[in-house]
């Protein structure tokens, strides 16, 4: 998608802290962080939302949640992290091209606002 913030930061035209890629999911830092490590994990792939996912995604979608659980092993989140999607402006979503948020490094509380 031409003019989608993140299919750019997936291309390397926009510049982020990237800490996984693989031809298919791309992982860099949320540049607002809302936890101490706060990764958002993508597909290169440009989907919308969760919301356009379709059973023919299946292996993207093990690929994503492999890459998040690495990634929180990495980031020594042995304590537990939390996974979220916003999906629609109700939700909050801002960017509309699937991510998947990998927040942890602090108690997290319950219900989100
Ligand atoms: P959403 O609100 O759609 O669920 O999440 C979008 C996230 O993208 C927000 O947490 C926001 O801080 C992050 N974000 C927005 N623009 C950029 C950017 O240019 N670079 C990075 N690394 N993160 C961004
Ligand atoms: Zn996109």
């Amino acid at each position: 998608m031409a003019d989608c913030l993140f299919c750019k930061i997936a291309a390397g035209e926009i510049e982020s802290e990237l800490v996984h890629e693989s031809g298919g999911v791309v992982a860099f830092r949320d540049i607002n962080p809302a936890a101490p490590t706060h990764i958002l994990v993508i597909p290169r792939e440009h989907i919308e939302s969760a919301d356009h996912l379709t059973e023919t995604k299946g292996v993207l979608l093990g690929e994503l949640f492999a890459t998040i659980a690495g990634l929180a092993e990495k980031e020594g989140l042995g304590d537990g992290y939390r996974v979220v999607t916003n999906i629609g402006r109700d939700a909050g979503q801002s960017v509309d091209h699937l991510h998947f948020h990998l927040m942890g490094g602090r108690q997290m509380s319950w219900p989100p606002g």
